[in-house]
């Protein structure tokens, strides 16, 4: 552990030396089944060799130009994201929490172009999660996150998960945008009811708000569609994107529809090395595995799969009593306190992660087979009757 690094992380006392598909090595050859994937990160495991190769072949010819010239990896990257969803165009920045500001920066200045320049704020929902910048944990409203930090940033009316009403009782005439993860992550993997995202997209079209969308976690595939909300058969008029998307090289997007984004020109925004080309040839080689015919068939039948087991085993209801989420975006609902088994599983050689709310989350490789998913579970196995009573 280095004294030089600042102490805002608490850390498990384990150091990996390599990755290779959905396991990471200690230096002396110890083997983890990654669970975690990062947070969400490396959803094709580690070391893909497709993403590999991408990243050298664009190493060894240019790692970087000013978006003051034209890219062309950038220009393939949003051509791929606006063909395969409703967007239209993407913004490219490093983090989720970069594409979560340019959505709502592009929230407010589309209200600015339309003449409603006094609508600026958003409305957000309780367990939240949308970034560690002053504006999105403002956005996120989680009081851990703003402690020391105050004053929070004053735009945002926070109610919520799926309570339409309250959702349509927030707005007034200062409101610019709903946003809303369709799948909470850090807040405990709580999918919204596709029936509250339809809900919310019919109030966004009357009353004249931006809908965004954060998939940050929940989208490139996690769930078994490209992003997430394809399940509830809506479409927002923002949405940020980035974890998965450069399966560990940081990257973020911001995607819009046209009418809406037509109000950044030139000058709006910005970031020196969004959408460079090294990041961009990492996010296109993603899209082309995530994309690739059957990719997305085979994640939905493993997360059934995975769901499946994990349900069976709540069974004794002393460690867990059930699992939700989508995909392979899933939480155990435990009884015993989360890192107490998160501790018992890491014995056992298998990491996976916490959320709030007392979860034990699964983010695990979206190219996890099935012997893998056997290990994993047989390990749960053993950790749930270390910890249970
Ligand atoms: C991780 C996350 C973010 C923030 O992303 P960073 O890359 O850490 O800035 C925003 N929204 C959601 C839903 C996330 O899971």
């Amino acid at each position: 552990m280095s004294t030089s690094v600042m102490a805002n992380y608490g850390r498990f006392d384990l150091t990996f030396a390599r990755g290779e598909g959905s396991y990471l090595f200690t230096a002396d050859g110890e083997r983890y089944l990654d669970l975690g994937c990062g947070i969400g990160v490396t959803s094709l495991g580690h070391a893909h060799p497709h993403v590999v190769a991408a990243l050298e072949g664009q190493a060894k010819e240019l790692w970087h130009v000013s978006n003051l010239y034209h890219i062309p990896p950038q220009a393939r990257l949003a051509e791929q994201l606006t063909a395969a969803s409703f967007a239209d165009r993407v913004l490219f920045c490093n983090s989720g929490a970069e594409a979560m500001e340019a959505s709502l920066k592009l929230a407010r200045i589309y209200q600015t172009s339309r003449g409603a320049p006094g609508r600026y704020r958003t409305i957000t929902f309780r367990n939240a999660f949308h970034g560690r910048t002053l504006a999105t944990i403002a956005a996120g409203g989680q009081a851990k996150h703003l402690k020391g930090f105050e004053p929070a940033v004053d735009a945002f009316d926070q109610v919520d998960l799926n309570d339409l009403a309250a959702a349509r009782a927030a707005v007034g005439d200062e409101t610019a945008a709903i946003l809303v993860e369709p799948v909470q992550g850090e807040g405990g993997v709580y999918p919204a009811d596709d029936a509250f995202l339809q809900g919310l997209r019919a109030l966004c079209d009357e009353a004249g708000l931006v809908l965004i969308f954060d998939e940050v976690q929940c989208g490139v595939g996690r769930t078994g569609r490209l992003f997430a909300h394809e399940w509830a058969g809506v479409t927002p008029d923002v949405m940020a994107v980035a974890k998965a998307l450069g399966n560990g090289f940081p990257i973020g997007a911001c995607l819009a529809r046209e009418e809406v984004a037509a109000a950044m020109v030139p000058g709006s925004h910005g970031t020196t090395f969004g959408g460079n080309p090294l990041a961009c040839a990492v996010g296109n080689a993603v899209l082309d595995v995530v994309l690739a015919e059957g990719f997305l068939d085979q994640v939905r039948e493993t997360g059934a799969r995975l769901t499946e087991r994990l349900t069976a085993m709540a069974g004794n209801k002393s460690v867990y009593t059930g699992v939700r989420g989508r995909g392979l975006m899933l939480g155990l609902e435990c009884v015993v306190p989360n890192m107490e088994l998160l501790g018992a599983l890491r014995e056992q050689k298998v990491l996976a992660l916490p959320a709030d709310g007392n979860v034990l989350r699964m983010l695990p490789p979206l190219t996890i087979g099935e012997a893998e998913i056997d290990e994993a579970c047989d390990a749960l196995e053993r950790a749930c009757s270390q910890v249970g009573s």
